[in-house]
């Protein structure tokens, strides 16, 4: 009897399959017959009397190669795919008004009741160190933050700052003379690094190749579920205006009406569109790895399912 590990999971496409594995976070393309041979047995032996048998020996040895099965009477205990989430907001993105339009600290308020932990702090404008140093006096309750900033010419004082705040998972500096890493990552975060490219959040950054998926057992599970891109995301702009994403339309201003009440009608819909129910998403091998953040879903994606390229 084979038995692929439990962490290891076939996802079938339309002309090919994957194997995601996610305990190390990488995958590998198999054919859709050997999709197929995992999915319907559990004997060698017993797939040999239907399929070619060289096929089948080539197919093993790199399962094997991989690690990705192993022999035994008995069985693991599944992996259990349902996806919770302790709060009504995950994660926010706040493009912070260059003058106070709306109460800072009253809308970080609200978030942290709705559970949300993980916030994005963009300055579209230039912005003194200060400012954001005191911004981050208002996150006590958060345990990522991640910090965009047009360039400031303070690197040693933004360096220092990330290596003693754990909780910056990252420091952009756009617009800046050079791109360049200014920092040593703490275990690939922490990063502090500038680019030369301009930024701005009101552009979507669509999805243009592999390097763009992620692969843990959290997005596995919430894509089952959910759109891994928009699900308990909320994105509040400088002039307070409460979206999905930065273009895509609005549904109530900060303002005028607590973020609670904003978010608890259409809101959410975009949320639960997961790829499965998605025509072409559905037969894609990648969808359970998929950051895609379209919201015009008349707009294909560059990559097609059905001929396996990338525009
Ligand atoms: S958007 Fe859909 S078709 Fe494109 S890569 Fe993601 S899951 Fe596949």
């Amino acid at each position: 009897m084979f038995k692929l590990h439990a962490c290891c999971f076939p996802v079938k496409g339309a002309e090919r399959s994957l194997i995601y594995d996610i305990q190390r976070g990488s995958y590998e393309f198999i054919p859709n017959d050997l999709y197929e041979m995992l999915i319907n047995y559990n004997s060698v032996v017993e797939i040999k009397k239907s399929y070619d048998n060289q096929v089948v020996d080539e197919y093993f040895a790199f399962l094997e190669e991989k690690e990705f099965i192993t022999y035994l009477d008995g069985d693991f205990p599944e992996i259990d795919l349902s996806f919770r989430f302790p709060g009504v907001v995950s994660n926010a993105v706040i493009a912070v008004p260059e003058k106070r339009m709306f109460g800072f600290e009253r809308v970080i308020g609200q978030l942290s009741e709705l559970g949300c932990r993980d916030i994005q702090l963009i300055y579209p404008f230039d912005v003194k160190l200060e400012t954001v140093m005191e911004d981050l006096s208002y996150l006590q309750s958060f345990k990522s933050i991640e910090i965009i900033t047009p360039f400031l010419d303070k690197e040693h004082e933004i360096v220092s700052l990330v290596k003693e705040e754990k909780r910056i998972a990252y420091w952009l500096l756009h617009s800046a003379p050079e791109s360049r890493l200014m920092n040593e990552p703490y275990y690939g975060i922490q990063s502090v690094f500038s680019t030369i490219e301009t930024f701005d959040h009101r552009v979507r950054c669509a999805l243009r190749d592999e390097s763009f998926f992620n692969i843990s057992m959290t997005l596995f599970t919430e894509a089952h579920h959910y759109n891994v891109f928009y699900n308990g995301k909320v994105c509040i702009d400088e002039r307070g205006e409460v979206q999905n994403a930065f273009w895509g339309p609005t549904f109530g201003n900060i303002n005028e009406t607590a973020l609670e009440e904003i978010i608890s009608g259409n809101f959410k819909d975009i949320w639960l569109l997961k790829k499965d129910d998605i025509e072409g998403c559905r037969e894609c091998e990648f969808r359970y790895m998929c950051p895609d953040n379209r919201l015009d879903l008349k707009e294909s994606c560059k990559y097609n399912p059905y001929t396996m390229e990338w525009k």
